[in-house]
């Protein structure tokens, strides 16, 4: 199929792309790299009256260290992500996470803010930004605001961002010098959308665990945190055995839908295997 008609703009600056957005009303959207949005509007799931191309808006293509914090602007691609030796140092989990994200082609195009917006229960960076409880800065003509992920993620596909707001940056937590951090996912086929994926975070204190921190997708509408879960493990000695029973009881703790291609009972498998192995790698790079 071919999209619905509508008015295309190309702006060159941000404030020109916020005013254009106004100016057209709730109708309106913005494209970044079009890898979601683009089969949406062929499919006719989206039929904007005006298309707010952002794709010349350099400014909001950077990944930068900003007063302890990882900073990356909203247009930076999947690959530029996963490549950047200043991520990998500084939010490992994260670039990680960026190397799995669909095949070489989406991951050449598509943006950390297109997304973040996009919001599939099922992708890498919002399981991330939720885990490490990410600020996402989002600019509206004559005004901004900052919004944590566990405030910015709502339900399937649906966000906190209004019509006329933009994702400018993301402000990612850097990861401390005892703390160990890693992703797993399973997906059948190479590339696919993960059916769970767990991003993990240990922190060890005098060969002690500190602090442990295990976000899930694939087990409920937006990616979440089983911090209650996991509490009654911190202040134990790490080990295999550790990472063992943590997993058993976020396994518990999940109660994934059936739906009729996966079963819930395989979600809480899957859970189980794949924390459990992501804390294993956490412990050991916690070690160093
Ligand atoms: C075959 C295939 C496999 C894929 N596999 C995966 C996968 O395994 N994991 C994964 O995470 N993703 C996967 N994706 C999705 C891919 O990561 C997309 O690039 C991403 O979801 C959307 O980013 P985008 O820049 O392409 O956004 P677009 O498609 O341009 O836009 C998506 C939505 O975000 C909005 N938007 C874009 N930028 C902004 C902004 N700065 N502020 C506010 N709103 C904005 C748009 O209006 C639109 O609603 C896959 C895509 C395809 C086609």
């Amino acid at each position: 199929m071919k999209p619905a008609a509508f008015d295309y703009f190309r702006p060159s600056s941000l404030e020109e792309a916020l005013a254009q957005l106004a100016a057209a009303g709730e109708s309106a959207k913005v494209i970044a790299g079009g890898q979601s949005l683009g089969p949406m509007l062929n499919m006719r799931l989206a039929t904007p009256s005006d298309l707010i191309d952002l794709n010349d808006l350099t400014e909001l293509a950077y990944i930068r260290d900003v007063a302890g914090v990882l900073e990356i602007g909203a247009l930076t691609r999947h690959d530029q992500i996963a490549e950047s030796k200043l991520v990998q140092a500084r939010c490992p989990l994260l670039a990680q996470a960026a190397r799995t994200i669909g095949h070489y082609a989406i991951r050449q195009r598509g943006t950390i803010g297109g997304s973040l917006a996009h919001a599939d229960p099922a992708a890498q960076f919002p399981l991330i930004a939720t885990t490490l409880n990410a600020k996402i800065e989002i600019v509206k003509l004559g005004g901004q605001r900052s919004l944590p992920a566990s405030a910015f993620f709502q339900s399937v596909m649906a966000t906190a961002l209004a019509p006329d707001e933009i994702i400018r940056c993301v402000r990612f937590p850097k990861v401390a010098e005892n703390e160990g951090t890693s992703f797993r996912l399973f997906n059948r086929r190479h590339g696919d959308y993960a059916i769970v994926a767990v991003a993990a975070t240990v922190a060890l204190d005098d060969d002690r665990v500190s602090r442990v921190r295990v976000g899930l997708s694939g087990v409920s509408a937006i990616p979440q945190v089983w911090d209650d879960a996991v509490r009654p493990f911190v202040g134990r000695t790490p080990s295999a055995a550790w990472a063992a029973e943590v997993a058993l009881a976020v396994r518990a703790a999940v109660s994934p839908e059936d739906d009729p291609r996966i079963s819930a009972v395989y979600r809480k498998e899957l859970t189980q295997t794949l924390v459990e192995r992501a804390l294993v790698d956490a412990l050991s790079r916690a070690k160093g």
